[in-house]
């Protein structure tokens, strides 16, 4: 069985919506893990935030704003008037449902997570009444039925493999099941969430949990790119790519793949192919564990990030000094993307700066520290091994004109990260399209 998911913008309108009936095949079981429609859900955290400062009313007319978009694609989605009323009718009961707790003299608690949930419960609806009207068999199953997380916020994969397969079971001798992307319940039972972007993560850990023979990730573009389109002309889609690049491609800014969506597909050797909605017959890229490359494949790039330069106090051979360091940003649930040490410091880049306040202040106990801000991470992936000089030096070159604030290289052999101000992003990308377009190989020097 394969697992399809289609993004925000494969569901982005009607049209798109009638475009899946055919990508979708008819012959073969699949489940198709749909997003919310483009916008939906950024609109929705919105609403979700009004609810959170008070400002009811105006939380209430953004959802009524969601809600007439929904009935409005309804009626260019369907082509007879039982269907437009079917579907106008399906997504006026949820919106009123979610109307009616903000409303409520108690809001529920997750108020947010249940007004994030109706953007994939309405997509879903809407998809699976346009294939009903077109006569072809299909199934919606629930997902808050069988997607849950743990305490610890991962997904709890036993109840998750149990749950789906008995709701599979009710479904057999149909071929086409969907399902809804990024909701899930928590470990209470609660509505919740896998977090933005989540969706992609759902159809990998469905692939998981009915250890099918390939997800599909369909977008918008034709795969993963050798360098970012938006910054460079002249990009290639690559079209194969090993799950340890593919990880840190998708984790350092290639936009098109959610990172978490890699190890559910990798622990099962499930090859992962992402695809281009608007363009269904291009072969997009196919990530598997079998494929070994040579030399730098791709260059992507990640914003918004913060460099936190700490440095002892007590100055050379202090050891126990990282423990301390790595200790703050554990207690203060912050990640940390790249560090680089020397003997009396160490710099480190972070992305999320909701806890850095209090990060620094632990951190001035025992080290002085200077934060800075608008860096980027340009991130460097390929199969680069150590018996084998000359990669470094590449992309050195490549960039010797920019200054640079941080090199991170040895981590692992696929990648090489170097953090410079955000100003600097595009130049540097595109300085280093001349080292991956030509996919100099190591051999070549
Ligand atoms: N709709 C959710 C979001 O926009 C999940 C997803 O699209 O993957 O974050
Ligand atoms: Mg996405």
């Amino acid at each position: 069985m394969k697992v399809l998911k289609f993004g925000g913008t494969s569901v982005g309108s009607a049209e798109r919506i009638q475009r899946l009936t055919q990508i979708v095949p008819s012959r073969e079981p699949v489940i198709v893990v749909l997003s919310a429609m483009a916008g939906v859900t950024n609109q929705l955290v919105d609403s979700a935030a009004m609810v959170a400062m008070q400002e009811t009313p105006k939380a209430v007319e953004l959802l009524k704003q969601v809600e007439k978009k929904h009935k409005e694609t309804c009626n260019e989605l369907f082509r007879t008037s039982e269907f437009k009323m079917k579907g106008k009718e399906l997504i006026r009961k949820m919106f009123n449902k979610a109307i009616d707790m903000v409303l409520a003299p108690n809001v529920p608690t997750n108020i947010e997570k249940e007004i994030l949930a109706l953007g994939e419960l309405s997509s879903t609806a809407l998809f699976h009444l346009c294939l009903q009207e077109q006569q072809v068999p299909s199934a919606l199953i629930p997902a808050l039925g069988f997607m849950r997380i743990d305490k610890d916020e991962e997904p709890d994969l036993f109840y998750i493999t149990e749950s789906l397969n008995r709701l599979l079971d009710a479904c057999s001798g149909i071929n086409i099941i969907i399902t809804q992307g990024f909701i899930c319940r928590n470990a209470k039972g609660h509505v919740d969430n896998l977090k933005r972007g989540g969706s992609d993560y759902s159809a990998a850990i469905i692939g998981n949990a009915i250890d099918a023979n390939e997800v599909q990730i369909w977008t918008d573009i034709d795969g993963f790119h050798n360098n970012d389109p938006r910054y460079v002309s002249g990009t290639s889609p690559i079209r194969e790519l090993s799950f340890d690049e593919a990880a840190e491609l998708a984790y350092f800014g290639a936009k098109i793949l959610h990172p978490s969506t890699i190890h559910p597909c990798r622990e099962k050797g499930i090859p992962v192919l992402l695809k281009n909605t608007l363009n269904p017959t291009d072969p997009g890229t196919r990530i598997t564990s079998s494929y070994r490359a040579n030399g730098i494949r791709a260059v992507a790039s990640k914003d918004g990030i913060t460099a936190i330069r700490i440095k002892s106090l007590r100055m050379l051979m202090a050891y126990g000094f990282l423990k301390r360091v790595f200790d703050v940003f554990a207690q203060q649930k912050t990640a940390v993307d790249l560090i680089t040490t020397s003997e009396v410091a160490i710099t480190l880049t972070i992305d999320d700066t909701s806890n850095l306040p209090k990060i620094t202040d632990a951190l001035r106990e025992f080290s002085s520290v200077e934060v800075s801000v608008n860096h980027s991470i340009i991130c460097i992936v390929g199969e680069f091994v150590a018996e084998k000089p000359g990669i470094a030096s590449q992309v050195l070159n490549a960039i010797k004109h920019i200054p640079i604030g941080l090199i991170s290289y040895g981590g692992s052999s696929h990648n090489i990260s170097i953090l410079v101000s955000s100003t600097h992003k595009q130049a540097a990308l595109m300085a280093l399209q001349t080292v991956v377009s030509t996919e100099i190989t190591i051999e070549q020097h």
